[in-house]
């Protein structure tokens, strides 16, 4: 947590008239609401869906990598008419609203920036197949697996795959339009959505196809600055018949992101396409000691599938061609089980970097294809020259990089880290890239906006913005830059 932030902490605490002796002795969930607003949703909804007590809301600060500012009170709503509810009471009260769901966001997009009421989309899991429509009907705190668990015995498959999916809810994969490994052939989350319910910032309900001005499309990748989703209509396909895997080893990083243009040129669409540089490798070894080649310089895995073997053994060996052509080394999955254990390593990537260093800036650039193999050899130079333990991986099929810097803010300079990461931005922006695929803006990229889009734009998003929350209630400080002397200006 930066000083800011604790400072900030501190006077939401002192506001509330609490010590950290008298927090220590107050036991959970007991006692009347600490505040008018905890008072009042605790009298429209009960207490079973109001958390009141600082002990429960201090879990309600953070996301997957940063701390915020601790909410006033959180909500569990368990139907559309508990989350209108909800709105309702936090507007009349003026108090800015932040939609949650797993918590496992990478940008800061459910860290509060200021006293607020917390929505935790967690109790609303109801889940419907509709084999004949070959779609689900999914509500927000639906766990991403479920779908797919769901559809599997209707023999259908739901592809938006982030490695997140046994703990990321639909809701927040709606709110970052997640992708995943399987995102280059299959797509992303907003590309299965045919449907959706909204709440908006006054609390009236919406339900909005892809239609007109696709207005779902507008909410979808949002991070719960226009609108609270409370209902999702998602399509289902079949599944492949048949999968092949393959691993490739290079002894340069360039030469993995030229074999990935080169197998793509030719006219592969692997289904997965994944890669991990040296640094990335080694920490997954040290972890697990899966027999990954640790002299490597980067890792490349992939996924061909379809539902003619023939076919998809030719896809696989036009990506082998491609990356021995490039100087890799391939590795052929023998059977599943085999191509599991290859998986094994990318699933197993974010535990091991945890062990390198507790804290990381995740970017999740996004720049050409072309452009990626001077992209990865400039982002390994940067970390290089800044002495700061720099990680790579990402889908690199989507020229979709993860640049992560891990570091202990007890031994490295935040500041450092800051800097690193707007270089990184500024490499991808140069390359004609943008600044995030799939873990959204929140408050990690919103400095690096200005670099990234220009005024016109940026004013164009403001008006969007206001359009749909004039108050500025929803998830205030998030994605868009501070606009001097405007409404919505960040705390
Ligand atoms: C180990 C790990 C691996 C990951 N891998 C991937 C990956 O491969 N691909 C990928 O895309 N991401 C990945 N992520 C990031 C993260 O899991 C995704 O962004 C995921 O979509 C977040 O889901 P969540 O339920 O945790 O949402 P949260 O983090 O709770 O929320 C994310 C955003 O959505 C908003 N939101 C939540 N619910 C709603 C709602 N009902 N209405 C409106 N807005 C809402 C929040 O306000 C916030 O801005 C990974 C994270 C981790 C920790």
């Amino acid at each position: 947590m930066t000083p800011e932030k604790m400072a900030s902490e501190k006077t939401a605490v002192e506001k509330q008239g609490l010590t950290t002796d008298s927090r220590a002795r107050k036991p959970r969930s007991e006692g009347t609401p600490d505040n008018p607003l905890a008072a009042e949703l605790t009298r429209q909804l009960g207490s079973k869906k109001v958390l009141h007590h600082l002990s429960e809301r201090l879990n309600y600060r953070y996301d997957a990598i940063q701390f915020g500012v601790t909410p006033l009170c959180v909500v569990l709503p368990e139907s559309t008419a508990d989350v209108v509810a909800a709105v309702k009471v936090a507007r009349a009260a003026g108090i800015p609203i932040v939609g949650r769901g797993a918590a496992s966001g990478l940008s800061g997009g459910v860290t509060p920036l200021q006293e607020s009421l917390v929505i935790s989309f967690t109790r609303m899991t109801r889940l419907e197949v509709f084999p004949e429509r070959r779609e689900a009907v999914a509500q927000p705190g639906v766990v991403t697996l479920k779908v797919t668990e769901a559809a599997r015995p209707h023999g259908l498959f739901y592809p938006p795959d982030p490695a997140s999916f046994r703990t990321s809810t639909i809701g927040g994969n709606l709110g970052e339009n997640a992708g995943g490994p399987m995102c280059f052939k299959y797509g992303v989350t907003g590309d299965y959505v045919k449907a959706l319910e909204f709440v908006d910032e006054g609390g009236d309900v919406h339900r909005v196809t892809r239609e007109a001005f696709d207005l779902a499309g507008l909410l979808i990748g949002s991070e719960g600055t226009l609108g609270l989703m409370t209902e999702a209509t998602l399509r289902l396909i079949p599944p492949p018949k048949f999968t092949r895997t393959l691993m490739a080893h290079f002894a340069e990083v360039g030469q993995a992101a030229e074999a990935v243009s080169a197998a793509i040129a030719a006219g592969a669409v692997p289904a997965k396409l994944e890669f991990m540089d040296r640094a990335c490798t080694n920490a997954i070894e040290d972890y697990l000691h899966l027999g990954l080649p640790r002299e490597a310089e980067a890792v490349v895995l992939v996924d061909t599938d379809g539902n003619d073997l023939n076919t998809v053994d030719a896809e696989l060996e036009l990506v082998a061609q491609a990356c021995q052509g490039a100087g890799g080394v391939v590795k052929l999955a023998a059977d599943p089980a085999e191509a599991d254990a290859l998986w094994q390593a990318r699933r197993s990537i974010s535990p091991a970097l945890g062990r390198i260093r507790p804290q990381r800036m995740n970017e999740d650039i996004v720049v050409p294809r072309s452009a990626l193999p001077q992209v990865v050899r400039e982002i390994r130079a940067l970390g290089d020259a800044s002495g700061l333990h720099l990680v790579q991986f990402g889908h690199i099929g989507d020229g979709n990089l993860h640049p992560n810097i891990m570091f202990d803010p007890r031994i490295e300079d935040e500041g450092a880290v800051h800097d690193l990461a707007h270089k990184i931005a500024l490499v991808a922006i140069r390359h004609g890239g943008v600044l995030s695929g799939e873990h959204g803006i929140g408050t990690m990229k919103r400095d690096f906006m200005t670099d990234a889009v220009d005024p016109v734009t940026l004013q164009a998003l403001w008006n969007v913005k206001k359009a749909l929350d004039p108050a500025g209630s929803l998830n205030p400080g998030k994605i868009l830059p501070e606009q001097p002397g405007g409404p919505h200006a960040r705390p």
